[in-house]
């Protein structure tokens, strides 16, 4: 068995969906990774509503861990007016998300990385053209060193930090409860906007098997106080009544879009490096995918000894040019949103609210590039762009030509 004192290939930090993923990918060539994580247990705690699209089974195999199928939403404004939006067809699953993250560290450890649980980095600097990282392991202090070093050490990185890579423009506080004894799984998503509700963000409830999962994320203050408020909405007490919390989960959600993620022998990835959708905060398919691209950039790296910073640039040029632009026009949607007043949001619901309209949602809808309805719903009712801010306005005009 590896230890910490053997060298490595890729030391990662962060046992979530990118760090499994991407080492899997880098083991199965027959590197030596050591996956750090500093909780004992994978995927605990939970911190996400486990809303995913079918496309993250692209990169991972373990639909096992899927509860339950989503082909709809209900939105509901302010005032309580309520839009449906019914996909017909599978749009989302919800995922049991520590199973989730569990069965992709099992296949890094398949192909034959090494995981180093209850270990926490605390600090990492660069030495002999490669870089260590000092961890804290049942309170004693090792060092492991490689060759690179990937920083999958979700929203609050230190990775990040030490390598003065980035920090997140914000972070949105996030709380959630799941709930058991529901009434039914209906199929469908519960979307809440208003500034009583969920202020600079919205609410949701996502049906899980026969559990719920009700949560939301704000601006600033205490999510906990917002979803109490939120629990006692009409629409959701005529779901959740009777049913009783068996979870709750803390956590926040990255705003901001990094201009670098990469250093000497670094990258950082998934929400250590912003790259969860700023619509939505879903970030389980982005970090996947940039995870992917990052893999496949240290495979270089060691293929040709090279681990400067030119050489993880590749990795930065790959994801900003890929789902980066989707990233870029989400935090644009996000800036302009997060400013609307319940009367504004009154007003939009009025648009909507058309069957022409929300059979072109119902069409061009996809959770995972939200930027795609709202460039076609400006283009059919350019009323919209009066909620519009400057930077979203701007990309409008280079994008669509409005
Ligand atoms: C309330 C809420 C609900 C959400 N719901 C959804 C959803 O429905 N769908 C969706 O797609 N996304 C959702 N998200 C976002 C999603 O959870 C994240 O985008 C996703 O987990 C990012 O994966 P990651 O691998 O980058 O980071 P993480 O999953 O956060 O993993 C980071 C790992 O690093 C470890 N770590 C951190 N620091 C250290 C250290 N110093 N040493 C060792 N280990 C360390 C942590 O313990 C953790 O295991 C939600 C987020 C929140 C807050």
């Amino acid at each position: 068995m590896r230890t910490a004192a053997d060298p490595f290939d890729v030391l990662i930090v962060g046992a979530g969906p990118a760090g499994g993923l991407a080492a899997q990918r880098i083991a199965r060539k027959g590197y030596e990774v050591a996956v750090i994580e500093e909780h004992r247990e994978i995927g605990e705690p939970i911190q996400c509503g486990g809303l995913v699209t079918p496309r993250v089974f692209d990169y991972v195999t373990c639909k096992e861990t899927i509860l339950g199928k989503i082909h709809g939403a209900e939105i509901y404004s302010p005032k309580g007016h309520r839009l449906t939006i019914d996909g017909h067809e599978t749009e989302a699953v919800v995922v049991d998300r520590a199973m989730f993250d569990r069965a992709i560290l099992t296949e890094a450890v398949r192909a034959g990385a090494h995981t180093f649980l209850g270990t926490q980095a605390q600090g990492a600097r660069h030495t002999d053209g490669g870089v260590e990282v000092t961890v804290d392991r049942d309170g004693h202090k090792e060092v492991f060193r490689g060759k690179i070093l990937i920083g999958c050490d979700g929203v609050r990185s230190n990775v990040a930090k030490w390598f003065h890579i980035l920090r997140p423009k914000k972070i949105l506080p996030g709380f959630e409860v799941e709930l058991a004894g529901v009434r039914g799984d209906p199929g469908f998503v519960k979307l809440f906007v208003g500034n009583d509700i969920a202020p600079g963000f919205f609410g949701w409830v996502i049906p899980s098997g026969d559990t719920a999962r009700a949560g939301l994320c704000v601006r600033e203050g205490n999510a906990y106080a917002y979803l109490q408020k939120m629990l006692k909405h009409p629409a959701v007490e005529k779901y959740t009544k009777g049913a009783q919390p068996i979870l709750y989960i803390v956590g926040g959600i990255p705003i901001g879009f990094p201009r670098r993620t990469y250093a000497d022998n670094v990258m950082v990835v998934g929400d250590a490096a912003c790259q969860a959708k700023a619509t939505s905060g879903g970030g389980i398919f982005t970090s996947l995918h940039c995870a992917d691209l990052a893999a496949q950039t240290a495979l270089e790296a060691l293929d040709k000894g090279d681990y400067s910073a030119r050489m993880m640039h590749r990795y930065h040029r790959a994801w900003t040019k890929s789902i980066g632009k989707e990233l870029r026009k989400d935090l644009a949607i996000h800036e302009s949103f997060e400013r609307l007043t319940d009367a504004q949001f009154e007003e939009l619901f009025g648009i909507f609210d058309d069957p022409d309209v929300l059979r072109l949602i119902e069409d061009t809808a996809d959770i995972d590039f939200p930027s795609k309805i709202g460039w076609t719903l400006i283009r059919k009712d350019p009323r919209i762009l009066k909620y519009v801010g400057k930077a979203l306005r701007t990309m409008i005009a280079q994008n669509v030509g409005i």
